[in-house]
């Protein structure tokens, strides 16, 4: 079932920045920051990470925008996350998977790939908007427990060097190190590497993506992985081609399992994200 969310922001406090911690809260360090704060409030008001329309609260999205967002609460399939039309227990599982298993253990999303969450995720991935990061972790704090509860550390799907290059970050990095402190798994960056550009997948058939994908990454560091559970973090799920490949990579080196925690999830027939 898909519900839009009921209020203009049913999310928990903002996590508050490290440094805030570190200073007593009745200091004059303190007191100090907090005028700072709402003298920058003041100056430059919160906005809508969407829409841009002035905000209460810093990091989130105004009424209008959160009711278009389709968050993904059971029951789901219990593989793949999706969502199912009716509730048929913890264990159930989608019709899809006897045509379409995945070669990750389970995948868990915030929400459904829909206008709303391809405009944060292309605000994430090309305009960098401050925020939006911090945004998407905290909805995907909430469904990817099921995987991250046991995992040893998270990897971001790598980017190849040539896309790393022309778009100057991962956004998977930046929402894997926004979401390990919320769900307490530390991240590993640096131990699987995109040896083969697969990002040109439009048009491709399922055959043709695997063929692709086929040593699509290599691994640093396999001692890292041989009996760890291992939970690879992305913003989107498409076609689940490149996370079946990590996945297939990862128990390769002898990854005891593989989870998959991702913002949003292509869901019946949705285009490819741009
Ligand atoms: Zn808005």
């Amino acid at each position: 079932m898909l519900l839009s969310a009921p209020s203009p922001d049913p999310l928990p406090e903002p996590v508050p920045a490290p440094s805030s911690a570190t200073v007593p809260a009745g200091s004059s360090r303190a007191r100090g920051r907090r005028a700072l704060h709402a003298l920058v409030d003041w100056l430059v008001p919160p906005l809508c990470l969407v829409c841009r329309k002035p905000l209460a609260e810093p990091q989130s999205l105004c009424g209008p925008c959160w009711s278009q967002m389709e968050i993904i609460t059971p029951p789901i399939c219990d593989i793949m996350g999706t969502p199912l039309a009716f509730d048929a227990g913890p264990t159930a599982r989608s019709p899809e998977l006897r045509w379409n298993h995945p070669l990750y253990d389970r995948a868990r999303a915030a929400a459904v790939f829909g206008p709303l969450s391809q405009r944060l995720v292309h605000q994430l991935k090309y305009q960098d908007v401050p925020g939006v990061a911090a945004l998407m972790a905290r909805l995907m704090s909430r469904s990817v427990r099921e995987v991250t509860d046991e995992a040893d550390f998270l990897v971001p799907m790598p980017l190849h060097r040539r896309r790393l290059a022309e778009r100057r970050f991962n956004q998977a990095v930046l929402l894997a190190d926004a979401l390990s402190p919320l769900v307490g798994v530390p991240v590993r960056r640096r131990l699987v590497a995109r040896v083969r550009d697969t990002n040109k997948q439009i048009g491709l058939s399922r055959h043709e993506r695997a063929n692709n994908l086929h040593n699509a990454f290599r691994i640093a560091d396999p001692d890292a992985i041989a009996g760890r559970r291992v939970v690879i973090v992305d913003d989107v799920l498409t076609t689940g081609a490149s996370a079946d490949a990590l996945a297939f990579t990862l128990r390769a080196a002898g990854a005891r399992s593989v989870g998959v925690a991702v913002f949003a999830r292509v869901v019946g027939n949705v285009r490819e994200p741009a």
